[in-house]
């Protein structure tokens, strides 16, 4: 049978750059993936520019549980310490903004690399890979993989989340997780598009590719000052994405259209100038006509000169604009989520070197555990800390 010091589950970004490290300290190291590529995920990336870590990466950009967990992992291996591996293999980089850090040229760049850091720890890879069972044993782990067994001392888990399935997710990770009696916290779709009901979808959906800069506030107070972007589904961009991982079913999310403007002062001062403009040509003058146009229809926005416009119907536009309160019907879901919230309970996990408590050798890391951070690059931070992390304490065996 073959035998190996590690095991890893799991050729996305957590994956590739545990078994690196782990090869590169000396352990004899097998990759594996369902997949017929390593690094799908990457690829798909930053449209298909990897934003593969954010100078501003931090725990409170993560949400969790435990929002304590990540707190050990992202210290010690930081967004600087992958700066320099990526500058190191002459990889050029831009931050784009809010300290997003994206390729110049391609993902594909981030995928090599990590793909000669393997070959650098002779890290031998399988893709293609079915693992039907996993059992424990008194060296480690048998894994039956394509028919055949391979022995383990160790196992890192980097399987990922339920996000895309048209990129190799899969339940594993949780249902192996579950089989060595580790909790899984309920799993749903993060950094993802809201769907709206009709009759608003109807109304919105004549302002498909209209994009306004906003700020969304999450329920415990977060703030996220990005753009919205309207779909033919129901709200997109960074914003909303961002939102998303804060929202639950029937909440309320409160939209500031125009978050940089004393819009009761800029109306007095235009209604003094030029008594007889339309309410609507005076708002165009911040906001996307179009978007004024759809707000009139919806009649949150009255069909009135600014003389006409009285202080009751000022006050309430200012809330509408400025408090747009939107139910969404639900989000698109996994198909197009960027990320699962939930997953491995961190509680079972060491935050020092991702291991499960309660089965030595077993070891979690990446998106299957309960860490998911902010849209800008958080969450491959936390692949290559959270791998990092694992690595270390798989050289020391
Ligand atoms: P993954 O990268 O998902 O890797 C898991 C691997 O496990 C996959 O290769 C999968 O095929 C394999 N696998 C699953 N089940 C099995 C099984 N049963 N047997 C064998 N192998 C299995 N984050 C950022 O920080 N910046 C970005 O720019 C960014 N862009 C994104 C764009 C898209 C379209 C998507 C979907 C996500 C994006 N993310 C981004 C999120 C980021 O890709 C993930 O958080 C990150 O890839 C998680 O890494 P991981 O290694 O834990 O999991």
């Amino acid at each position: 049978m073959e035998q190996y010091d590690v095991v890893v589950i799991g050729a996305g970004a957590a994956g590739m750059f545990c078994a690196a490290e782990a090869g590169q300290g000396g352990c004899k190291v097998l990759l594996l993936d369902n997949g017929k590529k390593l690094g799908r995920k990457i690829l798909m990336s930053g449209g298909g520019r990897c934003n593969f870590t954010n100078l501003y990466a931090e725990p409170a950009a993560y949400l969790s549980e435990n929002p304590h967990f990540c707190k050990s992992a992202l210290a010690r291996y930081t967004q600087w310490d992958f700066i320099d591996l990526v500058t190191r293999y002459g990889i050029a980089w831009h931050e784009k903004t809010l300290g997003q850090l994206f390729c110049d040229d391609s993902a594909q760049q981030i995928v090599s690399m990590l793909e000669q850091e393997c070959q650098k720890g002779q890290v031998t890879v399988r893709l293609r890979s079915e693992i039907s069972a996993v059992e424990k044993t008194e060296r480690g782990f048998n894994i039956t993989l394509n028919g055949q067994d391979v022995s383990t001392h160790s196992l890192v888990v980097a399987s990922g989340g339920l996000s895309m399935p048209g990129l190799g997710a899969s339940p594993f990770g949780y249902r192996l997780a579950e089989q060595f009696g580790l909790k899984i916290l309920p799993t749903r779709a993060g950094l993802v598009p809201f769907t709206l009901h009709k009759p608003l979808l109807d109304h919105l959906q004549t302002l498909s590719g209209v994009s306004v800069p906003s700020v969304l506030t999450a329920k415990d107070g977060t703030v996220f000052r990005e753009s919205i972007l309207f779909t033919h589904r129901g709200l997109s961009g960074p914003a909303v994405l961002q939102l998303s991982s804060y929202w639950q079913p029937g909440e309320f999310v409160s939209v500031n259209l125009l978050p940089s403007l004393d819009l009761a002062g800029f109306l007095n001062q235009q209604r003094q100038e030029h008594p007889n403009q339309s309410l609507k040509n005076t708002l165009s003058l911040h906001l996307p006509k179009r978007l004024v146009e759809c707000l009139q229809t919806l009649e949150q926005i009255p069909d009135v000169t600014l003389k006409q416009l009285n202080p009751a119907q000022q006050s309430a536009l200012v809330e509408q604009l400025q408090n747009w309160q939107v139910q969404p019907n639900g989000t698109e879901g996994y198909r197009t989520a960027e990320v699962t919230l939930g997953g491995v309970d961190t509680r079972a996990l060491s935050s020092k070197t991702m291991v499960a408590n309660a089965v030595p050798g077993l070891y979690f890391i990446g998106e299957v555990v309960d860490v998911t951070g902010w849209l800008g690059g958080y969450n491959f931070q936390w692949a290559w800390s959270s791998a990092w992390a694992c690595a270390q304490d798989l050289i020391k065996m």
